[in-house]
């Protein structure tokens, strides 16, 4: 059975909502810091899922100095747990403990999700964006006096029990599909991916009818090829209609971490491509644009850079993807296309710390002054990494709205210039922060 801990500084609530979720009273609560409990251990339950719970607060022995206290806690969590709350106070904000803790969360690798308690009606829901800076991703606004937002909270946390990562996706595999309008050579890629010397190829049960899932070992790495253009070729789904098959690309690009955009060399670049690679990068997946059938072409330097001067500016929306040339025919190029699938998906699910960041972020500030509306101008006070695939950063600032579309464009820029991100879409959010 999973086990769950709550950690949390004292008198942040660990205890209320321990007993929401166990749904008894059982241990006692003050609001008293450090009143002492008679249980820390419970059974809790959420949807179909049954769990060990420990509340880590119930530990507190004698009057160790506080940050003693919350390294035990929260060595104790790493040790015993499969899924750890890290609670934290939504009204008194971050404190010296609260990143003390998060530090030795940090570095466990164990799951953690952000549980920010006390807010008690939507008015607060604000108090919980500064919480993204521990690093944890979103924070969980709940209240435990009043029992709300603890579903939410409980929906992630099973997410994370051991028993559902058996089902879910294998987090070090690269998934990534092949989209392009027909005949752009989308199953001759496969097939000579799948033929590659160094290849180990193994087909995956319970295909789906949408597309033909194989898996591929090479240079240590895993990937899953979703090939949603096999089908048609192996006679068991036909591309009737164009409605059809734009379907069954999204229904891929939804499960690939990087999406490879065909382009056909010897008929140029078309309106539907454009379309297509809208697609993925709407989703947020990392690109790669491939252009094939490069053995058609007279090709030398001078021929690539003008096929690349097209492609940038049909595809202006795709700055950040690279472009491979080759031919799936004579398997020209062929070995330049795995290690640049491989490099999208590193940066598409690149961590980014937060120091680092804003030392990024106030250079650029310093750079470009900040623009102004209606005499008032835009403060920026600091950005976080709220996620990845595709890397989102929220800044925080004194007004979104001053937050002018060219300047977001700037800070991009500056974060890409900084850290790269070739091959992955980055978001930006303006946040309000006084
Ligand atoms: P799909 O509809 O995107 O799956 O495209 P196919 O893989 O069926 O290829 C369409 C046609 O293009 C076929 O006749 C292929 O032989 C041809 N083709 C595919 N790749 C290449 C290539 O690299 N060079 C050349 N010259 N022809 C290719």
């Amino acid at each position: 059975k999973s086990v769950v801990a709550i950690v949390g500084r004292p008198n942040v609530g660990k205890s209320t909502i321990f007993n929401r979720l166990v749904g008894e009273r059982i241990s006692i609560v003050e609001d008293i810091p450090g009143v002492t409990r008679d249980r820390i251990y419970a059974q809790g339950e959420w949807l179909t899922s049954t769990f060990n719970i420990i509340d880590t607060g119930g530990i507190e022995i004698g009057d160790e100095p506080l940050l003693m206290l919350m390294r035990q806690q929260a060595e104790l969590a790493i040790d015993e747990a499969d899924v750890i709350i890290f609670m934290v106070n939504g009204r008194e904000g971050i404190t010296a403990a609260d990143e003390e803790v998060a530090k030795i969360l940090f570095k466990s690798n164990k799951p953690v999700v952000l549980g920010v308690n006390k807010i008690d009606n939507p008015e607060m829901q604000d108090k919980i964006y500064e919480f993204y800076s521990l690093g944890f991703g979103e924070p969980y606004p709940i209240s435990g006096s009043h029992g709300l937002g603890l579903g939410d909270l409980l929906d992630e946390v099973v997410k994370h029990f051991p028993e559902n990562d058996a089902e879910d996706k294998d987090d070090d595999t690269i998934y990534f599909s092949l989209i392009g309008r027909p005949n752009v050579g989308k199953s001759s890629l496969v097939n000579a991916l799948l033929n590659e010397e160094r290849v180990i190829v193994s087909e995956i049960e319970g295909t789906t009818r949408d597309a033909i899932d194989t898996h591929l070992h090479k240079d240590d790495q895993d990937f899953v090829i979703i090939d949603t253009a096999g089908m048609r070729k192996r006679g068991k789904v036909y591309e009737t209609t164009e409605k059809y098959s734009v379907l069954r690309a999204l229904k891929a690009i939804e499960r690939s971490d990087v999406v490879l955009v065909l382009i056909d060399a010897e008929t140029g670049i078309r309106e539907q491509d454009k379309k297509i690679a809208g697609y993925a990068h709407d989703a947020g997946r990392a690109i790669v644009i491939v252009v094939n059938k490069w053995d058609t072409i007279q090709s030398d330097e001078k021929a690539m850079k003008e096929f690349e001067t097209k492609v940038r500016s049909h595809f202006q929306f795709l700055d950040y993807a690279p472009i491979v040339f080759l031919s799936a025919k004579t398997k020209k190029r062929l070995h330049t296309l795995m290690p640049m699938i491989k490099m999208a998906s590193e940066n598409h699910e690149k961590r980014i710390p937060t120091n680092v960041l804003n030392d990024v972020i106030m250079d650029a500030l310093a750079m470009n002054p900040t623009p102004t509306m209606k005499g008032k101008r835009l403060k920026v006070l600091y950005a976080t990494q709220v996620s990845i695939k595709p890397p989102s950063f929220v800044v925080f600032v004194n007004d979104p709205e001053l937050m002018h579309f060219s300047y977001e464009r700037f800070l991009e820029n500056k974060i890409r210039d900084a850290f790269g991100f070739v091959g992955t879409p980055i978001k930006i959010f303006a946040r309000r922060r006084q």
